[in-house]
Order: C-alpha cells, then structure tokens, then sequence
C-alpha cells in the first residue's frame, strides 16, 4: 500500500475512534403500569439522562393493567441499559425471558424507586433485583441486609418485604466509596423530604450496597440502616437500583439527580465519566434544582 493510502486508513480509524467515544450510550424507559404516579416521572428521567448528553433516551410503555399484554416486547437487546419504572401486570414469558437474556448476556438495568416492588414471583427479576418490597415479600423472598458492626449482614428473620413510615429528609451514607458510581461523592449527603424505604428483602446474590440511610423507628422505620443505593451482578450484566425519588418533585434532589445519571451510566458501560456536581448536598444540607 502507498503512502497515501496508510494515511487514508489511519485517517478513517480515527474518525471512527471519535465517534465511538462520543456516541451516547442508548436508554430505555420501561413504564405504562406503577402504582406510583409514573405518567409524571417518566418524563423526568428522560430529560435527567438526556442532558447529561451522554444518553439518547426511549420510552416503551405498556398496556394499562388488565389488559392484553401479549403484544409488549421491547427490543432490550437494542439498548445499552433499561431502566424500569414498571411495576403492574406480569410480562409475557418471551418479554420476560428477553430482559434475562439481555442482563445476562452484558446488559445494564436500572431499577428506580418502586419498580422494586414488581413481580414478586418472577425468580430471576428477584435476582436481578437483588432485594425488592412489597407485593406480598417475605422471608421465602430472601434475607434483609443490615449493616450491622461495620458489616453488611444478611438477616433471615420472618417479616414483610417493604415498607416506610411517613416522609421525611435523610441523609445518605456511602459504605463503599470505591465503585464508579460513588467514587468522589462526599461520605455523607443530605436527601430531601422523601420516602425512605425499609425492609427490602431477596436473593441479594452479588449485591453490593453503595449506600444507606438510617431510619429512625419513632419515624416509622425499622432502627436499621437501609440500603437505597446497590448494585447486583447478573451474569455479566450490571444492575443498579435506586430506592430514592417517590414524585417529581423528589428528583429535583441533587442526591437523586447525581446518583441516578452515574448509575444508569455505570449499568451501560461499567465506567463513570461525570465529574460530582458543584451543587451536590453536604452532609447538613440536601440540594435542590428547580
Ligand atoms: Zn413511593
């Protein structure tokens, strides 16, 4: 080959190069069913993602619930992550069997607030999970994961899966500093007036908590230190799931706004590349964008 055609080659590696670096990484929003108000959060998550720039967002929306769903299969292998904001009817067993290929196979899912709560009888979804609420869990479901002494502990004593006493602002607490999604964030941050949920319980099989919360039992919680902030591996895919964020207006957190984009980015690549914002909250004072 001449000169000039070495040059040619090189010149289209790099352009080929840069454009793999800066193609945003492909998303999509699960909803249509949530006992929580998702026709509103939806929307907000899109446009949390799609402003870091990093993101090109979709939306798959079910049908309502009671409905037929035979015909809901979102093509999950298209995507670099999924995040779920579903909780509702079951999926057909294909829709189902897609996203376990999907996670298995390298893919990232987000599992955001009460989409914990879906599918409790959906063996490899718990899995997925790691730990979820609600939906009539229990001990069959799994242990809790209490840290307790400076560890995490897994905790097999009867009771329900889920729960939370009445809103109120916490602050959250890393318990492991060295993951993309928490690497550089202050050890300890304030959360807005919020749901704090307790009592997750499942399989908690390659789960990694990045971060609690405590929740007082003469505000409703357990006395425990939940956690609201995990990782699970799932064959080789990344799963992270985000407890935070019950209404609109609690993902104008900065605690939410932060912890969600760096997560949904580590379940699609396994890195981090945001830098921590400069409005993110102290351990005293919680953050909020209007
Ligand atoms: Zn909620």
């Amino acid at each position: 080959m001449s000169r000039k055609h070495w040059f040619f080659v090189l010149g289209i590696w790099a352009v080929l190069a840069a454009v793999a670096v800066a193609a945003p990484q492909k998303a999509l929003i699960i909803d249509g069913q949530n006992g929580h108000n998702w026709k509103e959060t939806t929307p907000v998550l899109k446009k949390l993602l799609e402003e870091t720039g990093l993101f090109t967002v979709d939306v798959a929306t079910s049908p309502p619930k009671g409905e037929d769903m035979s015909g809901f299969k979102p093509d999950f292998a298209a995507y670099d992550v999924v995040i779920s904001n579903y909780q509702g009817d079951s999926w057909p067993e294909e829709t189902q069997q897609a996203l376990v290929d999907y996670v298995k196979g390298g893919g990232g899912l987000v599992i955001y607030h009460f989409a914990c709560a879906a599918f409790p009888n959906w063996k490899e979804y718990n899995e997925m999970s790691g730990l979820g609420g609600w939906g009539r869990r229990n001990e069959k479901h799994g242990p809790y994961v209490r840290w307790r002494d400076g560890k995490f502990v897994r905790d097999t004593s009867p009771g329900r899966g889920g729960g939370h006493g009445p809103m109120q602002p916490f602050q959250l607490v890393i318990r492991e500093p060295n993951h993309p999604i928490t690497e550089g964030l202050p050890e300890k941050f304030m959360h807005v007036n919020d749901e704090l949920y307790g009592w997750l319980r499942g399989p908690a099989k390659n789960l990694t908590v990045l971060a609690t919360a405590f929740a007082p039992k003469d505000k409703g919680g357990a006395g425990e230190h939940e956690p609201l902030l995990f990782t699970v591996e799932y064959g080789t895919g990344r799963v992270f799931q985000n407890a935070l964020g019950h209404t609109a207006k609690e993902l104008k957190s900065v605690a939410f706004i932060a912890t969600f984009r760096r997560g949904v980015e580590w379940a699609a690549t396994g890195k981090v590349t945001q830098k921590v914002p400069d409005d993110f909250p102290t351990a005293e004072k919680a953050s909020v964008r209007e």
